[in-house]
């Protein structure tokens, strides 16, 4: 028998998280749902009644399976929203008020869902207290799982069917990538996206290779190929010749071997030729990453991402929860500091049962700090945990997307609101805690003066800077080319943050993908930016760089770039110098 060669295919894209994983590809469809309503002929009735039994039947099946996979996996916190769906499914009111539809209206059992789906929403909507009227939120997730079934669009959890699997999707968000992760997935395409998307930053921090915005390559008929994925270049390799796959694993053996020296030097202090000593920290989401910043020489926690204690379930954590987890944490990273970031829900971190509440504009929208002043007493379950955990180590407190003082002085103020709380209960805590706000709005950028006088530090989020900055949506693959850290307007926001901190007495930190990037080190260390927090596996190369580094050459470097008008102007001159002056730099 004669096989027929099936040609190479190389698919270029976007960088998102570095490493080379060679395995085969799983391809699966996150695109959205499409459901037909149709009328019936009487005499179908029953038989429409019964696919709908079945539906209903077989997704309780299916949750019931995902319930004693994710048990086995103990101590997940993913099995609340799992309870709560089987709960409304267990409830017969779903199927005999469909039914009694499909009989009345004469019309499938698709469209007898949807219909009933209406009359809860407009049930529930008149329902005043609001953490009731949002619980409208399960039901559309377990119905939107029976249409599914019903009309056999498969939606479940990634699995690594294949062993070493690269999964392959339109999109994929931050709970797909949790549970991936636990799947033992070694890699991720999607055609959406870019290096800012918080499913970018998951996979860097479970240090998955990843590459975005490679358009039409969510096609089933890759699935299962042999691939090669190259989260460094950014490129997709299906079927790879055999040359190509001995190179690819020669340079994946270089790769983690670089890594592995990078790492036994990451101990070193963070101290540039002259003497100037740089805060590392590492911005971490689970707790299980703050032993990961210490051994990557990170001396602390400069931004931990708390949104995702609260994804993927449907129940907001109880204090007490959120006091043991943030515990964890600061053990992890002892004695060094631990800076929690309040709840930044919203934009493309939506809560679990959220997905269907669209917003017109989510990245403008109730999101991070207004979420939280929305729902103050949830708010203050966090503060309260947060200081619970400030009593035992060097704990801050960091405010996301603060807009302007009235946001500022309302979350500083539900603040003193709970250390009375604590004071009155005998509960020690920190009274001197350090509270800082991230820098992530142009709006705050123009105020930094007045908002220095009310913060005790500044944390530049330069992924959200840039978006907002810019209007370039930091999600959207086609326009990843004009999402510019060196645009010459977020290089003078930089400036003007520090200025303004350093003028007040404070210091100025980021916490942006920026500061993972060796390529900006020397800007940042020019505009005089204290403390750079990032990716734990990042960590060595910026220390790296750091120590290469002279804080004198690199303020001229920085200055040097304000007397160019373009990004692309300051990328050519920041790559010749870092040529001259720091020969390993990246690109
Ligand atoms: C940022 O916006 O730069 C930031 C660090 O926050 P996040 O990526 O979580 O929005
Ligand atoms: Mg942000």
């Amino acid at each position: 028998m004669v096989s027929a060669k099936i040609d190479m295919r190389l698919f270029s894209g976007i960088a998102t998280s570095p490493g080379i994983a060679v395995g085969r590809l799983r391809v699966v469809d996150r695109q959205s749902l499409t459901v037909e309503d149709y009328s019936v002929e009487h005499d179908s009735i029953n038989s429409e009644i019964e696919r709908l039994r079945t539906a209903i039947d077989q997704t309780r099946t299916e949750l019931e399976a995902i319930r004693t996979r994710l048990a086995e996996d103990t101590g997940s916190d993913h099995l609340i929203f799992i309870e709560t769906h089987l709960l409304i499914m267990s409830d017969d009111r779903l199927f005999s008020e469909s039914a009694a539809i499909i009989e009345s209206s004469l019309i499938n059992a698709e469209g007898a869902l949807r219909r009933t789906l209406l009359k809860y929403r407009e049930y529930f909507a008149g329902i005043e207290d609001a953490y009731l009227r949002e619980r409208i939120s399960d039901i559309e997730a377990v119905i939107e799982r029976i249409l599914l079934t019903l009309t056999g669009q498969v939606h479940g959890p990634i699995s690594a069917e294949h062993g070493r699997t690269i999964v392959v999707a339109h999109d994929l968000t931050p709970p797909d990538i949790l549970q991936m992760e636990k799947e033992g997935i070694i890699g991720m395409v999607t055609e959406a996206g870019g290096r800012t998307t918080h499913a970018a930053i998951l996979a860097r921090a479970f240090r998955l290779p990843a590459v975005a915005g490679i358009d039409d390559v969510a096609d089933p008929a890759y699935d299962n190929a042999p691939a090669i994925l190259d989260g460094i270049s950014g490129r997709l390799i299906v079927y790879p010749g055999q040359a190509t796959f001995r190179r690819y694993l020669k340079l994946k053996q270089r790769y983690e071997n670089d890594e592995l020296a990078l790492l036994t030097s990451a101990a070193l202090p963070p101290v540039t030729l002259d003497g100037h000593r740089l805060e590392l920290r590492g911005n971490v989401e689970a707790p299980e990453e703050g032993q990961f910043v210490l051994s990557h020489g990170g001396e602390g926690v400069g931004l931990y991402r708390t949104e995702m204690l609260f994804m993927n379930r449907q129940e907001m954590p109880e204090e007490e929860e959120q006091y043991r987890i943030y515990s964890a944490m600061q053990q992890a990273v002892f004695p060094h500091p631990l800076t929690i970031r309040t709840l930044d829900a919203g934009g493309d971190k939506l809560l679990a049962g959220t997905r269907l509440n669209v917003e017109q504009n989510p990245a403008m929208g109730v999101r991070a700090i207004r979420l939280a002043l929305a729902m103050p007493d949830e708010f203050k379950k966090q503060l309260r945990a947060i200081l619970r955990v400030s009593a035992n180590g060097a704990t801050r407190i960091m405010f996301p997307m603060i807009s302007g003082l009235e946001e500022l002085r309302r979350a500083r103020a539900l603040l003193d609101e709970a250390q009375r709380e604590l004071a009155a209960a005998k509960i020690p805590f920190d009274r001197a805690i350090q509270v800082g706000i991230m820098v992530e709005i142009p709006s705050a950028v123009t105020i930094a003066d007045l908002l220095a006088k009310e913060a005790d530090f500044f944390s530049v989020g330069t992924n959200d800077l840039i978006q907002y900055s810019l209007a370039i949506d930091r999600s959207n693959e086609h326009l990843a080319a004009m999402y510019q850290p060196l645009h010459p307007a977020v290089l003078r926001s930089l400036r003007q943050v520090v200025g303004a901190a350093h003028k007040a007495g404070i210091p100025a930190c980021i916490c942006g993908e920026m500061a993972g990037d060796p390529f900006f080190l020397p800007i940042l260390l020019g505009l005089g930016f204290d403390e750079l927090s990032m990716n734990a596996s990042t960590i060595p190369r910026v220390k790296q760089m750091v120590r290469r580094c002279s804080r004198e050459r690199a303020k001229e470097i920085a200055d040097a770039c304000f007397s160019f008008a373009t990004a692309d102007e300051i990328e050519e001159f920041l790559k010749t110098q870092i040529a001259i002056h720091f020969p390993t730099g990246r690109k």
